[in-house]
C-alpha cells in the first residue's frame, strides 16, 4: 500500500508529489497519457504565466533555476513589458503607473515576480524531481473507480487496483476523482467560447495589437505572428468535442473582430469556457483534491495554475505530517480552510473580468468606470498585487501583518537566503536576535534553525516559517520563547507525544 496515490500527473499533481517525496512519503502518480511531453503542453498553447506565489515554491525547493532555463521571454510574446498580467478584462494597464519597487512583504534579493514557461517545462523540471525523490510516475494508468473506507483508499483503471492511505485528485478540470468520490461542484455556467490558436493570418496588419474589446467580446494578438486568442459571448454555446477546423475558427475571428481576416492555415488550436466551479470541500474523508480538480474557472488573468500549484504546496507537507503521525490536531483540515478561500477569490477575479467585458451596454458603462479607475496608479497597483498573488494572506489569527503571508526572503549576512534554508521542506526559524534560545525546543526534526543579523532589518526579532514558506509566528527583538513554543506546537506538534 502506498502512503498516497495521486491521481493526474499536471504541473499540480507533479509539485505535490516532489513535496510529498521530499518529507519520505511513498507516493504513486498515476497518468491517463501514455507518457510525458504532449504537445498541446508545449508553448505556444501551453504557454503559461508563474507568478510570485509559484515562483517562490519552485525558488524554495531548487526548481525555479531549471525552469528559468528554458523559459520564454515575456517581451517575445507578451510585449515589452516585464511583469505579468497586464490587463484586466482586456483592459491595459499603463506601465508608467506600476510601482518599480518591491511589493510590499517582499525584498529586492526576492525570486522575480512573473516568469513566462510552458506546461512542458514545468512539468518536465517537476517530474525529474519527483522521480528523484523515489515517486513512482505510472503513465496509461486512467482511473475509472474509487472506493474508500477509514483504512485507506483504492483505486483502479479498470485493470490495476491500487491501495493507499490517501488519494489526492489532481486530475484536472473533468476530474473523475472529484465524480467518483462524490464531491459537490457549485458556480456558474459560461457566457463564452474562447479559442487560442496559431495560425496563418493572410492579413493579420488588419487586426489590433494586444488586447482588443469589441461589441462582440474580444480577440488578442500577440507579438509573435500568428498567436491569437479570441472569446465569443456565445453562452459558452460552442460543442467542444467538436474538431476545430479552419473555418469555425475563422468565422468566429471574424465576427468577434468585425475584420474579414483569412486564415490560411492553423497549426495548433484550443478552446475553453469561462465555466467557474469550485469543490464545496476540498476533502470527503480519505480523499483529497486539488488543482482544476478543486477549482476550475477561465484563463483571463492567469490564476488557474498559479492557484492549483499553491495548493500542492499548502497540501504537501500537512498530508505528509498525517501520513507520519505527526500533524497536530486539525493540521489537514487547514488545507480547505487555506486554500478554499483562495479558490473562490480567484473564480471571483475571473467572473468580474467577463462581466467587465460582456458586450452589452450594462458592461460598457462598468468599463468606462474600470478604465477611470486603471488609469490611476493605485488603480494600477492594486491590480497588479491582486494578479500577481502579492496580497494573499492567510487568516492565522494573528494581527503582525506578516503572519499569514509567504514571508519575504531574508538574507542573513553571510549570504544564506531563507529558499536556501527550505530545500529540505521543513520549515525554518530564523533568529535575527542570535540569542539561541529557539533553538533547544524540541522540534528538531521537523524544523530548520538559523540564526544571524538580517541584510534587510524589518526590524523582527525572529520569524517561524512553515514548509509552504508561510509566515506562521514572528517575535519581537527579546525572543518569546513561550509565543514561539505555542506557534511551533500549532502547527508542528507536541514533540514530547512522539
Ligand atoms: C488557454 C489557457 C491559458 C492558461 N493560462 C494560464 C496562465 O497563464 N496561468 C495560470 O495560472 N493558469 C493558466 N491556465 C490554467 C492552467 O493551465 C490550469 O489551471 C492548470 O494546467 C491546472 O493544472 P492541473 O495539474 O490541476 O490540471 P491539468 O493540467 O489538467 O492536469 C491534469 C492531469 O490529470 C490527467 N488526468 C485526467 N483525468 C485522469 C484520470 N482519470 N486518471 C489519471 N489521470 C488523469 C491529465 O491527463 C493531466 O495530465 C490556462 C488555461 C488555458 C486553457
Amino acid at each position: 500500500m502506498h502512503d498516497v496515490v495521486i491521481v493526474g500527473a499536471g504541473p499540480v499533481g507533479l509539485l505535490l508529489a516532489c513535496e510529498l517525496g521530499l518529507a519520505g512519503c511513498s507516493v504513486l502518480a498515476l497518468e491517463r497519457e501514455p507518457g510525458p511531453g504532449s504537445p498541446w503542453r508545449a508553448a505556444p498553447l501551453g504557454m503559461r504565466g508563474l507568478f510570485i506565489s509559484s515562483v517562490e515554491a519552485l525558488d524554495r525547493r531548487g526548481m525555479l533555476e531549471p525552469v528559468l532555463a528554458t523559459a520564454g521571454d515575456p517581451a517575445a510574446v507578451a510585449g515589452p513589458r516585464r511583469r505579468a498580467g497586464g490587463h484586466f478584462a482586456g483592459i491595459m494597464l499603463d506601465a508608467a503607473n506600476l510601482d518599480t519597487g518591491p511589493q510590499p512583504f517582499r525584498l529586492p534579493s526576492s525570486a522575480p515576480e512573473f516568469v513566462l514557461t510552458d506546461l512542458g517545462t514545468v512539468e518536465a523540471v517537476l517530474s525529474e524531481r519527483a522521480v528523484k525523490l523515489g515517486v513512482e510516475i505510472r503513465y496509461g494508468a486512467e482511473v475509472s473507480a474509487i472506493a474508500q473506507d477509514d483504512g485507506g483508499v483504492v483505486v483502479s483503471d479498470g485493470e490495476h487496483e491500487y491501495a493507499a492511505r490517501w488519494v489526492v485528485g489532481c486530475d484536472g478540470g473533468r476530474s473523475a476523482v472529484r465524480t467518483l468520490a462524490g464531491f459537490g461542484f457549485d458556480g456558474t455556467e459560461p457566457t463564452f467560447t474562447g479559442y487560442v490558436m496559431l495560425a496563418t493570418v493572410a492579413d493579420a496588419e488588419r487586426l489590433g495589437p494586444g488586447f482588443n474589446l469589441t461589441p462582440q467580446g474580444m480577440y488578442i494578438t500577440m507579438p509573435a505572428p500568428g498567436h491569437i486568442g479570441v472569446m465569443d459571448f456565445d453562452g459558452g454555446a460552442f460543442d467542444r468535442s467538436q474538431e476545430l477546423t479552419r473555418d469555425h475558427l475563422q468565422a468566429v475571428l471574424r465576427r468577434v473582430s468585425g475584420i474579414d481576416v483569412t486564415l490560411t492555415d492553423v497549426q495548433f488550436a484550443s478552446s475553453f469556457t469561462d465555466r467557474a466551479r469550485q469543490a464545496t470541500t476540498y476533502r470527503r474523508g480519505r480523499v483529497l483534491l486539488a488543482g482544476d480538480a478543486a477549482h476550475i474557472m477561465s484563463p483571463l488573468g492567469g490564476q488557474g495554475l498559479n492557484t492549483g500549484l499553491g495548493d500542492a504546496v499548502n497540501l504537501g507537507w500537512k498530508l505528509a505530517a498525517t501520513v507520519r503521525g505527526r500533524a497536530p490536531e486539525g493540521l489537514l483540515d487547514t488545507y480547505d480552510s487555506e486554500r478554499r478561500p483562495v479558490g473562490a477569490w480567484a473564480l471571483d477575479w475571473t467572473r468580474a473580468q467577463v462581466a467587465t467585458m460582456r458586450p452589452d451596454p450594462h458592461a460598457r458603462a462598468i468599463r468606462a468606470v474600470v478604465r477611470d479607475l486603471l488609469a490611476t496608479r493605485d488603480g494600477t497597483n492594486h491590480v497588479i498585487r491582486k494578479i500577481t498573488g502579492g496580497t494573499t494572506r492567510y487568516d492565522l489569527g494573528d494581527e503582525h501583518p506578516l503572519v499569514g503571508r509567504s514571508s519575504p526572503d531574508f538574507r542573513l549576512e553571510d549570504g544564506t537566503r531563507l529558499a536556501d534554508l527550505m530545500q529540505d521542506g521543513r520549515g525554518v526559524v530564523l533568529d535575527f536576535s542570535a540569542g539561541g534560545c529557539l533553538r533547544d525546543s524540541g522540534w528538531d526534526g521537523d524544523l530548520r534553525y538559523a540564526a544571524g543579523p538580517a541584510v534587510d532589518d524589518l526590524g523582527l526579532g525572529a520569524v517561524l516559517v512553515r514548509p509552504d514558506g508561510i509566515v506562521a509566528w514572528v517575535g519581537d527583538r527579546v525572543p518569546d520563547q513561550e509565543g514561539f513554543d505555542r506557534a511551533a506546537r500549532r502547527w508542528f506538534g507536541d514533540p514530547r507525544a512522539w
